[in-house]
């Protein structure tokens, strides 16, 4: 069998795989990526965050990305009842980027495949990882093409970046339930010519439709709007009918949004995408990291897939060069807990959300500008930045937030 030897095999071409690969490469070493599926391929995860962009452009995207002409996003904004909660990255407490993206992510991604193969790193579509053998931290890979070809990689670290693939962790038995409650998304790309009916035309907007239930609208610039509906699996059995009659119905149910949307002509039928949450029992391991999605995914509701994915690469395309380098690492500390410290604090958040207790804040009157300008931070994907009150104290700030505009609001009640 055909063996290629390589320093850094990268498994995926998605944003942490080729995030993770530009920094290898640019350190000198020669990487190569296999991507199972042929680019472009449509994936799910279209609204990005402000902190993305420091992975971004670490990697050498950001030029590429500007040049398609993409839908800015700076800021997002939520509406429940006819209420509107507006968060302004401008505002964020955290210093770092205040815009980014909305993508359609079939082309963002082959946009930034497509700049690691300029730069040199060959990229191999339809070829698929099937083994891996490690001897110490060297390894053996074994992948296949799309003919059914078989050839094998040698490399002296892998970065697995298979995401929902999770090429490493179902190998070699690593993945975990995940103690997230299971949730359902019905979704579609809508051709949005009643666009300029909206306030915001091109504004990313999240609606609370009932409590755990919420939908997102992601206006792309090439006129299609990403539109999902996202709750309990419960809550989508009430509906009788093709996935197509039942979001057209649940579209119609969301006064928001009803006339814009009615009779909207549907890019795609409506897909379904269930029970995404996932984690394994370690991001790491001799001669191997994870990035990405494959470490853990969590929920939708605040973007966080492809920041978390982008700077879990980020950071670990740097331990990866230094232990390349003979330098000793601590991945445990320097990249499990780290990675950790902000998907712990957006797991604050998606619980808090789920709970209700942020509709009390988000939707609250008379909000603190400082306070909402450190969950706006959060919110930008800034969930390193310890100096946020709203990140070291995430599990318990906004419960204590919520009940203090609660008690506020009856004592304001009762003196009326
Ligand atoms: P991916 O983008 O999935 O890329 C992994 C690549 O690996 C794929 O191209 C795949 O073909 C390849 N691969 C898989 N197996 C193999 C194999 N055996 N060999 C070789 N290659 C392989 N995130 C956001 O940031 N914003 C959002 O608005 C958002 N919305 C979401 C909505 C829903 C309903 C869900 C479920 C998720 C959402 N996400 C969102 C999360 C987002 O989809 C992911 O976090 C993101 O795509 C992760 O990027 P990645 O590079 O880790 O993986």
């Amino acid at each position: 069998m055909n063996t290629e030897q390589v320093d850094v095999l990268v498994i995926g071409a998605g944003p942490a795989g080729t995030v993770a690969a530009s920094i290898v490469h640019q350190a000198g070493f020669k990487v190569k990526i296999v991507e199972k599926q042929l680019f472009p391929r449509f994936v799910i995860g279209e609204s990005l965050l402000p902190r993305c962009m420091e992975a971004l452009t670490e990697a050498g995207f950001v030029d590429a990305v500007k040049a398609q002409g993409f839908q800015e996003k700076a800021g997002a904004k939520f509406v429940k009842d006819g209420k509107i909660c507006d968060y302004q990255f401008a505002d964020q407490f955290t210093p770092g980027w205040n815009w980014t993206w909305q993508v359609p992510r079939a082309d963002f991604d082959k946009t930034l495949a497509d700049t690691v193969a300029q730069m040199g790193i060959p990229v191999h579509y339809e070829t698929s990882v099937t083994n891996i053998v490690f001897n110490g931290t060297d390894s053996v890979t074994t992948v296949e093409d799309k003919d059914g070809n078989q050839s094998q990689i040698s490399a002296r670290f892998i970065i697995d970046g298979s995401g929902y693939g999770r090429v490493i962790p179902k190998l070699f038995n690593l993945d975990r339930p995940s103690t997230q409650v299971p949730r359902k998304a019905l979704f579609v790309h809508t051709v949005d010519k009643k666009r300029s009916m909206a306030d915001e035309p091109n504004r990313i907007t999240i609606v609370v439709h009932q409590p755990g239930v919420w939908i997102w609208i992601i206006p792309f610039a090439n006129g299609i709007t990403s539109l999902g509906f996202v709750g309990n699996p419960e809550f989508f059995k009430q509906y009788e009918g093709t996935d197509e009659e039942i979001l057209r119905e649940l579209i119609a149910s969301q006064p928001y949004f009803s006339e814009r949307f009615a009779d909207v002509e549907f890019a795609f039928a409506p897909r379904v995408l269930e029970s995404w949450s996932a984690t394994t029992s370690k991001f790491y391991g001799d001669g191997f990291v994870l990035t990405g999605n494959v470490t853990e995914f969590l929920d939708p509701i605040f973007s966080s897939g492809v920041t978390l994915a982008t700077v879990s690469s980020q950071t670990a395309a740097h331990l990866v060069i230094r232990t390349l380098n003979g330098e000793q690492v601590d991945w445990d500390k320097e990249y499990m807990q780290h990675m950790m410290q902000g998907v712990n604090t957006f797991r604050s958040y998606v619980t808090a959300w789920y709970e209700g207790v942020l509709d009390t804040i988000f939707f609250a009157d008379n909000q603190d500008p400082r306070t909402k300008s450190m969950i706006c931070s959060v919110l930008a994907g800034y969930v390193w930045d310890l100096d946020n009150p709203y990140v070291k104290n995430h599990e318990t700030a906004l419960h204590k937030l919520a009940r203090t505009i609660t008690l506020r609001d009856i004592v304001a009640a009762d003196k009326s």
